[in-house]
């Protein structure tokens, strides 16, 4: 069960499980027509999951991780045995894929040189993830970015703690998870699931009953 892929390490979207299939026996069968489902068809495409006619060599089922964005994919694995052990492989070779240039002093010099604000954050710990180098000589410019940013966030921070606020994004994604399509009339609705709430906690305020009773629900798989 994989709780997280990486967003492509290319582009920046977002990763998806691809489906296909291949042909088992590569020895040619003489009496298909080998140009369409025969040997020579290709490799695997995308979304060729269509069951083939009972006369075209036998195929197993296919599954991969690829970018939706710009389509840099993950290698094939077969997975008619087991479908999650298969999507949890690839989901683990998408995650090997992350290789980013290390950055180093003159990366960070350039940030210092401008001006910064809460928006740029993510952008420091990303850089500052990557970096590489001595760290007698960094951390002055790194506590100083860091000084930076809060002086420019202070206001920020004090209106809107930014820890409740990503508790609750995880508990929205745990929800969205736990949702179903329902047809009612032709369209096509999102339910969110019903929430137990435990008798000790209603005392306590509104938004803590309602945490509390997210946290309780199962963890969340991503398949
Ligand atoms: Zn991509």
């Amino acid at each position: 069960m994989y709780e997280q892929l990486i967003p492509c390490d290319h582009c920046g979207g977002r990763p998806t499980v691809g489906r296909s299939q291949r042909i088992i026996n590569d020895t040619p069968d003489p009496w298909f027509d080998q140009t369409r489902w025969g040997r020579f068809g290709g490799p695997p495409v995308l979304r060729d999951t269509m069951r083939r006619p009972p006369e075209a060599p036998q195929t197993e089922p296919l599954v991969c991780i690829y970018c939706a964005e710009c389509g840099m994919q993950t290698p094939w694995q077969p997975c008619a045995e087991d479908d999650t052990a298969a999507r949890n492989t690839v989901a683990e070779i998408w995650n090997r894929r992350v290789n980013r240039p290390e950055a180093d002093k003159t990366d960070l010099q350039r940030l210092v040189e401008r001006e910064l604000g809460t928006t740029d954050i993510p952008a420091f710990i990303e850089l500052l993830s990557r970096l590489d180098g001595d760290w007698n000589e960094l951390g002055p410019i790194v506590a100083m970015i860091a000084r930076r940013m809060v002086d420019a966030t202070v206001v920020t921070f004090d209106s809107w703690p930014i820890d409740p606020v990503l508790n609750d994004a995880a508990r929205y994604r745990k929800l969205v998870q736990l949702t179903k399509w329902v047809d009612i009339d032709g369209e096509r609705y999102v339910q969110f699931p019903k929430v137990f709430t435990h008798p000790e906690d209603r005392d306590r305020a509104f938004e803590d009953v309602i945490a509390a009773a997210v946290d309780s629900l199962p963890d969340r798989d991503r398949w």
